[in-house]
């Protein structure tokens, strides 16, 4: 396990490894426990993709909705992504995670389509797994054997990954976007935030990242903030989700600052795909009265 080992010593803030003391010791055996707990936890069903709707703010109608990955772990119960994904991007389990998720909302995909719900998902993705030469032509024959079409899937990524300047994910990114893929940058406004990469780089949508939303509207400040970021979004052409929204006040806001979709709380937590096609079918019922 070199790559854990280079990892526990960069945490160490050391160049090279010679020897571990013991609590770095063991924080790699337990990353080498939970490795081991992912890849036989896809094998044994533990994992699902849950969904969470994202609403177009003119219509109010659900336009899309995001797979977040849930892991109910046999024995410690279930363990929220925040802790896991971090793990398995260290220790490269996230390729089989990714692959798993791919393939659930492919297939999830299909099954909207055939209830009358003509979705777009999207899907997380670390930097690590636009590593290979060949991910995005691995996840375009994945989408081709489910017959997913491309441009029904929307990949998130951070800022980091653009700011990082890597030639291969770039190279993978523009093959995906090229086949008709939809981007978009997750967590706008936490990274490094320089905006040139915007513009340089093939993005269709920000998601403005929830803790904007925190004291909107009643911090003025807050407000003003939110309104430069959706402007400089609007320069860009490029299309906005607002995350985190959990009360009307902010759906009022971010009307007003043309806004273009809203995922929270507020409409929905993310739900099993059983129940968000539930959620579909009432929202058709009302509107149809
Ligand atoms: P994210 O992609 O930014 O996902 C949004 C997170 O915010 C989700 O947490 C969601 O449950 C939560 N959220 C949504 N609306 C609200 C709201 O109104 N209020 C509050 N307080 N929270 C809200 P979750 O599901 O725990 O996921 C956490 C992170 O884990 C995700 O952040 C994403 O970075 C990562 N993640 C989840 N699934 C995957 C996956 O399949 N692959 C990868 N690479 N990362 C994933
Ligand atoms: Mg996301
Ligand atoms: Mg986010
Ligand atoms: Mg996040």
């Amino acid at each position: 396990h070199a790559d854990l080992a280079m990892y526990a010593a960069k945490a160490a803030g050391r160049q090279t490894v010679y020897f571990f003391d013991k609590s770095l010791r063991y924080a790699a055996e337990q990353h080498i426990s939970l490795h081991h707990d992912m890849l036989t936890g896809v094998e044994n069903d533990e994992f699902e993709v849950f969904y969470q709707p994202v609403v177009d703010a003119a219509t109010g109608k659900v336009a899309k909705c995001e797979a977040l990955l849930r892991w109910q772990h046999p024995s410690h119960g279930a363990i929220p992504p925040t802790q896991f994904i971090p793990v398995a991007e260290k220790t490269g389990a996230i390729r089989v995670l990714g692959e798993f998720v791919l393939t659930q909302v492919s297939r999830d995909w299909q099954r909207l389509q055939a209830a009358g719900f003509d979705l777009i998902i999207s899907m997380n993705r670390s930097p690590r797994e636009f590593n290979l030469a060949d991910s995005a032509d691995l996840w375009l024959a994945r989408l081709a054997e489910e017959q997913m079409p491309p441009a029904k899937l929307m990949i998130e990524i951070t800022e980091s990954m653009l700011m990082k300047n890597q030639e291969r994910q770039l190279v993978n990114l523009r093959k995906l976007r090229n086949a008709g893929v939809l981007i978009a940058i997750d967590d706008f406004g936490t990274g490094y935030s320089s905006l040139n990469y915007l513009r340089r780089y093939p993005v269709d949508f920000i998601k403005i990242d929830r803790s904007f939303l925190l004291e909107v509207p009643a911090n003025k400040q807050q407000n003003a903030l939110l309104d430069a970021l959706i402007r400089i979004a609007q320069t860009l052409n490029l299309n906005i989700i607002a995350e985190g929204v959990e009360n009307q006040e902010q759906v009022a806001l971010l009307k007003q600052l043309q806004c273009n979709y809203l995922q929270g709380f507020l409409f929905s937590k993310p739900v099993p795909f059983a129940e968000l096609l539930k959620f579909l079918q009432q929202q058709t019922d009302t509107v149809t009265g």
